[in-house]
């Protein structure tokens, strides 16, 4: 096996073993392997490993990568940093899934550049700074109510839940977890909100046990940025 499909393997088992421990079937956590800054060569090995799901935090860097790698029709693009209104354009075309929608701006420009694509509906995430860090981006939890709103009145947008950037600290992290489901519980719940995207690879058991359903792993398959 290549370098990258045995770290892969391993961060499955990783999140197998947390979803055990948690009583979760290992199927309700998605790998997004996070490809920022690797080459496209990088992508392409571990879909060859069998990855499908991969994530990118800039827009032109995912708008090249999703070019070169066109030939891989199912493979899904998650856009996973913070994005500017203006570089919506080169988000639309490609992702699958944005988790970072952080203004009711953000989402009127998506959506609009959404509408143009006509690939039906775009799915997003909304980010929440849980903690009120300063340096972080995200919606603060007090404006979170008005924010779901605004996407929900996007007709070329699918709000599919939520998504956070944790402290360093594994014990901040659980907080700023568990923050994030009390969020969901009081925003309606997995209804509304089935997905939560949190969890990287310092973390991952953590964001399982907490209830992710998704986890953004980077240098624990592709190495060190
Ligand atoms: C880079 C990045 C990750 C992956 O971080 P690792 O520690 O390399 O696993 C996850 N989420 C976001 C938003 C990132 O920018």
């Amino acid at each position: 096996m290549s370098a990258i499909a045995d770290a892969l393997a391993e961060v499955r088992a990783r999140i197998d073993r947390a979803a055990h421990a948690a009583a979760r079937e290992p199927e309700t956590v998605r790998l997004v392997a996070v490809s920022k800054t690797k080459p496209a060569s990088a992508v392409r090995e571990a879909y060859e490993a069998g990855q499908r799901d991969f994530g990118e935090n800039y827009a032109q860097e995912l708008a090249e990568k999703a070019k070169e790698l066109a030939d891989l029709p199912d493979l899904r693009w998650h856009f996973i940093g913070h994005l500017q209104s203006n570089k919506a354009k080169f988000v639309a075309p490609v992702a699958a899934l944005v988790h970072t929608i952080d203004s009711a701006s953000l989402a009127r420009e998506l959506g609009k550049r959404a509408a143009k694509e006509g690939r039906g509906k775009l799915a997003v995430l909304v980010e929440v700074n849980v903690g009120g860090e300063a340096q972080k981006h995200g919606a603060a939890p007090a404006d979170l109510a008005t924010l779901l709103d605004a996407v929900d009145a996007e007709p070329n947008l699918a709000l599919s839940g939520l998504m956070t950037m944790p402290p360093h600290d594994l014990d901040e992290a659980r907080r700023a977890f568990e923050g994030l489901v009390a969020l969901r519980d009081q925003h309606g719940g997995a209804a509304r909100l089935p997905e939560l995207s949190m969890g990287m690879s310092d973390d991952l058991e953590v964001a399982v046990a907490c209830g992710a359903t998704m986890v953004r792993v980077g240098s624990a398959i592709f190495g060190a940025r």
